[in-house]
C-alpha cells in the first residue's frame, strides 16, 4: 500500500466497497473474511486508522478493550461461536497483509493446522 492511500478496510468502513457486515458500532466494524480460514471467520476492525499494535497511542488501548468486548459479544450471539480464537498479525514478517489493524475472530472448524 502506498503511503497515504486508503486501506481496503477504510474503503469498507466508508461503504465505498461492499463487504458482509456482521456488526457495526461507532468505533468498530465486523465483517466476514473474504477468504475464510475457519467455519466462522470475522474481522473486528477499528474505524480509526491504526496500522498495527506497535502504532498504538495511549488512548488506543480503550479501543483495544472494545475489540475484546466485541469478540465476547459475538461469541454470545453467533451460534457455533461460543468458543473462539483471536489472532492479530502485527507486522509484515508475521503475515499481516492489510495495514489497518484488525483482529481475526475464528470459530467452528479451523481450515488450518495449529500454529500455537
Ligand atoms: P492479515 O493477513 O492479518 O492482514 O489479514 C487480512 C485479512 O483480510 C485476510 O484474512 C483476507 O482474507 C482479508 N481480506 C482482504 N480483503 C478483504 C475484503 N475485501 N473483505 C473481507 N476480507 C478481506
Amino acid at each position: 500500500m502506498v503511503q497515504g492511500e486508503k486501506s481496503i478496510f477504510s474503503k469498507i468502513i466508508a461503504h465505498e466497497i461492499s463487504a458482509k457486515i456482521i456488526a457495526e458500532t461507532d468505533d468498530l466494524i465486523v465483517i466476514e473474511d473474504i477468504a475464510p480460514k475457519a467455519e466462522i471467520h470475522y474481522l473486528i476492525i477499528p474505524k480509526k486508522e491504526i496500522r498495527d499494535v506497535q502504532s498504538f497511542h495511549q488512548g488506543d488501548f480503550v479501543l483495544a478493550g472494545k475489540m475484546f468486548e466485541m469478540a465476547q459479544q459475538l461469541s454470545r450471539t453467533i451460534p457455533g461461536a461460543e468458543q473462539f480464537r483471536l489472532v492479530i498479525n502485527s507486522g509484515e514478517k508475521v503475515g499481516q497483509k492489510v495495514f489497518h489493524l484488525h483482529m481475526h475472530f475464528l470459530a467452528g472448524k479451523m481450515f488450518f493446522k495449529d500454529v500455537v
